[in-house]
């Protein structure tokens, strides 16, 4: 997994104004140690995101950094009752915060993400994924790659629509614009770690979008010349992946293609509840202006309300926020924990183990109290 996104907003007071921490400082009398504070946009869900919210805030409670958490409603009975005014909120709070955590929520008129993609102009997903050791899982090698994805277009943003009765047809859109910025994202945090970039679609087919796809990334890897950089059929890498996964680091791929490969992933490592995303938005400089992060899995409304759930994916969500921020010391130790704890065997039932989302919460949040000394 890569060790870090561009920060948007410098820390160490991520919209903290002067002011109010000299208000903070008077309100509470004597002076604690200052923490550096960052406000963060918790986007509250439907079935089991109660339970991450809560898990998360005990978590947070561990850190040595305040997160100043600002939440927006996007449960479905809030969606529906304040339409696109519950959208504006969220959207307003984002522009102004740089980052937000989402939880899951359920599709029903509308996809929450899709509608926030589209608003904050979310154009490049990086869903990192490894396996982790003592984890149950079929796949047997070490897979560790972070997958690049555009996040709009491809066969995505056309429903499609019949011809007569025995055909339909349906537009695949590739536009120059986010497939360039996700191929700077990966080519930067390539560099940065030293790794190699794969761009991967079906070119000799799909010669106009998939075409441009790969002279678009073959563009930006000319500015990269000490990055690594090949070209492969993604019918082919995908069976590559699961052969000589030790090949792959960054993975760049289409819409679609970066859908299927992301589950695909999570599977080798053992769970679709352990992947986590980073939806990100840039400025025409390239940096990240907003992001948003999320658990890939969705709202699990067969044990919603039954603290099982397996707080892992949020985790790791809150890890790439926290890189984000660049809070890297914390990121790792949060990463850290929750890996080695699963590692050696404390793990909620979905992944063979005994632990509630509660239990399972508390361990992570003492083990890392006691990496970042803020026991
Ligand atoms: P799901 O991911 O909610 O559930 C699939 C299976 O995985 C269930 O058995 C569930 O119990 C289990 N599971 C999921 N997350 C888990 C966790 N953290 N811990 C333990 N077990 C977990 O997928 P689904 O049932 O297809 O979808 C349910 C709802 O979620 C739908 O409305 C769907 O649209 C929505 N959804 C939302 C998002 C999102 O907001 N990002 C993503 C996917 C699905």
């Amino acid at each position: 997994m890569s060790s870090g996104l561009t920060p948007a907003r410098g820390p160490p007071y991520n919209g903290a104004t002067p002011e109010t921490i000299e208000q903070t400082l008077t309100d509470f009398g004597d002076p604690p140690a200052m923490r550096p504070s960052y406000q963060v946009t918790e986007l509250l869900g439907d079935g089991i995101g109660a339970e991450l919210s809560d898990a998360i805030h005990t978590l947070a409670d561990a850190l040595p950094i305040h997160l100043d958490f600002e939440p927006v409603d996007l449960s479905l009975e809030t969606r529906r009752a304040r339409q696109t005014a519950i959208y504006d909120e969220a959207v307003a709070s984002i522009e102004r915060t740089g980052v937000a955590l989402k939880y899951p929520t359920i599709t029903a008129e509308e996809s929450p993400n899709q509608v926030l993609r589209r608003r904050l102009d979310l154009s490049v997903i990086h869903r990192p994924v490894t396996t982790i050791p003592g984890v149950p899982s079929n796949f047997k090698p070490t897979l560790d790659i972070d997958i690049v994805r555009i996040a709009t277009g491809g066969t995505y943003d056309d429903p499609g629509r019949m011809i007569g009765d025995d055909g339909a047809v349906s537009l695949r859109i590739v536009e120059r614009r986010p497939v360039r910025e996700a191929a700077w994202y990966a080519f930067t945090l390539a560099r940065k770690t030293g790794k190699r970039v794969t761009s991967a679609s079906k070119y000799t087919i799909q010669k106009a979008t998939d075409g441009l796809f790969e002279s678009v990334a073959k563009e930006v890897a000319g500015q990269f010349p000490e990055v690594p950089h090949n070209v492969e059929l993604f019918d082919a890498l995908l069976g590559k992946v699961i052969m000589t996964p030790e090949r792959y680091q960054f993975i760049l791929v289409l819409n679609e293609y970066g859908d299927f490969l992301s589950d695909m992933a999570c599977g080798l490592a053992g769970s679709l509840g352990i992947g986590a995303s980073a939806n990100l938005a840039f400025d025409p400089s390239g940096v990240v202006r907003v992001a948003m992060f999320d658990a890939a899995h969705g709202t699990a409304p067969d044990i919603a309300g039954k603290n099982l759930a397996n707080p892992t994916a949020i985790f790791l969500a809150l890890v790439l926020l926290l890189y984000q921020l660049g809070e890297i010391d914390v990121a790792t130790a949060v990463k850290g924990a929750t890996l080695d704890l699963l590692r050696d065997g404390t793990r909620t039932k979905d992944l063979g183990g005994h632990e509630s989302t509660a239990s399972f919460t508390e361990a992570v949040a003492t083990e890392v109290k006691g990496r970042l000394g803020t026991a």
